[in-house]
């Protein structure tokens, strides 16, 4: 049987799909010196419907033991429909993020609101 390859990363990153967002979110990771030290889910409102994402978050803390998950929603995002507000993504962040410290808690959570012009931590 082959063994699983396992290590240590920085953070597990749970973006939107969304592609105006792809390059702007890969300049903060750079910049945050996380440059091929995180997983990466993309998931469709990110923090919207974490839930759905539990079985693969799951996977990633066994594979890779991440010592943080970033969430990271953004503007003008098309899977929250009319509740598009900063308001309402700060909401569903912090849902998520208690959502996150039930399952997984001894993973620490942050939470960011990327716009077209800056990227907000909340
Ligand atoms: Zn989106």
């Amino acid at each position: 049987m082959t063994k699983v390859h396992t290590e240590t990363i920085e953070a597990l990153i749970i973006r939107c799909i969304d592609y105006r967002f792809v390059t702007r979110s890969r300049k903060f990771k750079e910049d945050a010196g996380l440059t091929d030290k995180y997983d990466l889910l993309t998931f469709p409102g990110a923090s919207k419907n974490i839930h759905l994402l539990f079985d693969a978050i799951a996977v990633s803390n066994r594979l890779h033991k991440p010592k943080k998950i970033i969430i990271m929603d953004h503007e003008d995002c098309g899977a929250f429909g009319d509740e598009n507000s900063l308001e309402d993504h700060k909401n569903s962040l912090k849902k998520a993020e208690k959502l996150l410290h039930i399952v997984f808690p001894e993973i620490p959570v942050e939470l960011y609101y990327i716009k077209f012009e800056e990227i907000i931590k909340i």
